[in-house]
């Protein structure tokens, strides 16, 4: 008689709560080393106490990745699920270790609303050699071993116990540093972002919560009773063109040492230095600009609810449309005309790195040519000082401080390198600002014309470790927030509008924000409506309230 041999797991074989356990230990040590960095260079308490406190947060970190993934630790589920999650956080180190990028709901944004020419720009050897070290070749691994998995009663039985380890484990770590943690927990709260991959875990949750219906059902009317008031058949011409990533301390029109505005400074700009942006990253930045919240008030989904300054301008007479070389209006030109630079398609000539902004003159030139016989304003949405490709924003003849970084790994570059790059996208903004004013000088014979620019947002160039930007605004660097304005008007619109270029030119040294764009425009261009607010119009008084 042979009774069937009893299944014995294979030698060596895994259980599942130990996989779980040195995968919580894996992600709380190498995968989050950005929370780390982060955390000791806080106030520790002092001593062989700071040294307790930091493993006591090792050990709640560990406690709560093993029970995020003890929700996992199911047989077919654990490895394929732990494999992807060590993918998912190589890349998210990448980011954090190199960029001191942090994960949160407006990271996840910027992904997913990010065309793919940007989104290629990011990899590099040392992207690779990240998800290479960090994510496939561990997966590989993983996926092979041996994991024992017992039936489920007993396995549910041993999850149970592990479950209640964790927890008693992590009231241990805390109980002795209560007070510790909780200041941390306040003074640091960005650290959730850090810690791989409950960070991406709440990211997903803020995101989903925050992403309203992508149509409003209703859009609220603004500004419906507006007018311009100035004489009908004068047909004033503005653009406006929104910056990208362009910080206030790199341009030489504020002081900065090096000569990065050669061009404007010769042709007669204002230029105000004090502006302070209405977020650190474009999808908040540029609907809020547009709208009439201001940053106290600003909020993704009312922003969405409501119309915004280009509606208020269609209501007033003007024909508004939008012209983009960046990634997109982010809805604010979702009622208006929007064309897309260089889309592609046959004929365009623009490289695999897109078009670089001087597209945006050629293509204003081809508007003003159509003599609609309207007023009209022209939106212009550069790519700008987008990094972290920076070489790719200016053609070579404007690569004049050397050397330049010529990667998008930033990392792999001299702070000098990076620092030149930056600063030759600001050289060559300079050039196609100036280029539009010399067009808009050529029309303003026949017509008033203005230019207004203002930056969405700044950017971190590796000051305190720094780069790019997207830093909660509330700990950004002045870099980040900190953007360059300039208001150009020609002879023809100072008459037309009994603007005084004097006391423009007296203003440029006002603090003001994103909130004034909105009301200055609607000023300068001599909109009646029950919308603007002068107290918010950073030139009221510099001519003639109807
Ligand atoms: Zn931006």
């Amino acid at each position: 008689m042979h009774s069937p041999q009893p299944a014995t797991p294979p030698r060596r074989a895994l259980g599942a709560n130990t996989l779980t356990a040195l995968a919580s230990a894996a992600f709380a040590t190498v995968y989050s080393l950005a929370f780390w960095r982060l955390l000791v260079a806080s106030d520790l308490p002092p001593g062989l106490a700071g040294a307790g406190f930091l493993f006591a947060a090792f050990l709640v970190l560990f406690a709560l990745n093993g029970l995020f993934l003890s929700l996992l630790a199911w047989r077919g589920v654990q490895k394929p699920a732990l494999a992807g999650l060590l993918v998912v956080a190589a890349a998210l180190a990448y980011f954090m270790d190199g960029f001191g990028a942090v994960v949160d709901r407006h990271a996840v944004q910027s992904v997913l609303e990010t065309d793919l020419r940007e989104g290629s720009e990011w990899l590099s050897w040392q992207m690779a050699a990240y998800l290479l070290g960090l994510g496939l070749l561990p997966a590989v691994l993983l996926m092979r071993l041996p994991v024992h998995y017992r039936p489920w009663p007993r396995e549910l039985l041993a999850r149970g116990g592990f479950v209640l380890l964790l927890f008693v484990l992590m009231g241990a770590a805390i109980a002795p540093f209560a007070r510790d943690f909780a200041a941390t927990a306040r003074n640091h709260g960005q650290l959730r972002h850090l810690a791989s991959p409950l960070n991406l875990l709440n990211a997903l949750r803020g995101y989903v919560k925050h992403a309203g219906p992508s149509e409003p059902a209703v859009v609220a009317p603004l500004g419906a009773d507006a007018r311009q008031a100035g004489p009908s058949e004068a047909e004033p011409l503005l653009v406006l063109v929104v910056g990208e990533s362009a910080r206030a301390s790199s341009f030489s029109l504020g002081g900065y040492a090096r000569e990065t505005n050669p061009e404007l400074a010769a042709a007669g700009v204002a230029y105000f230095g004090n502006v302070r942006s209405c977020g650190t990253n474009t999808a908040t930045s540029v609907p809020c600009l547009f709208s009439n919240l201001g940053r106290a008030h600003y909020d993704e989904a009312r922003a969405k609810g409501q119309e915004n300054l280009l509606d208020v301008l269609v209501h007033a007479g003007f024909f508004v449309e939008w012209e983009d070389n960046n990634t997109g209006s982010k809805g604010v030109a979702r009622r208006l005309p929007e064309e897309r630079m260089g889309a592609a398609g046959p004929g365009s000539d623009c490289p695999a790195g897109g078009c670089t902004d001087e597209v945006l003159i050629e293509h204003l030139r081809l508007e003003i040519e159509r003599k609609r016989g309207l007023d009209e304003v022209f939106v212009l949405h550069q790519i700008g000082s987008h990094g972290p490709a920076y070489y790719e924003r200016y053609p070579d003849d404007f690569a004049r401080f050397r050397p330049d970084c010529r990667s998008a790994a930033l990392q792999s570059c001299t702070p000098e390198q990076i620092r030149n790059s930056y600063d030759n996208t600001i050289l060559y903004t300079d050039h196609v600002l100036a280029q539009l004013v010399a067009l808009l000088r050529e029309e303003g014979k026949h017509r008033p014309t203005a230019l207004v620019y203002v930056s969405d947002h700044g950017e971190s160039t590796g000051e305190s470790g720094l780069y790019l930007h997207g830093a909660p605004y509330a700990l950004a660097p002045d870099e980040q927030t900190r953007v360059p304005m300039i208001v150009w008007t020609s002879p023809a619109f100072e008459a037309w509008r009994g603007l005084d270029p004097a006391c423009v030119q007296a203003r440029r040294d006002r603090e003001i924000s994103h909130d004034h764009v909105f009301h200055t425009l609607l000023g300068l261009l001599d909109v009646k409506t029950s919308a603007y607010t002068p107290a918010l119009d950073a030139l009221a008084g510099c001519a003639p309230a109807a």
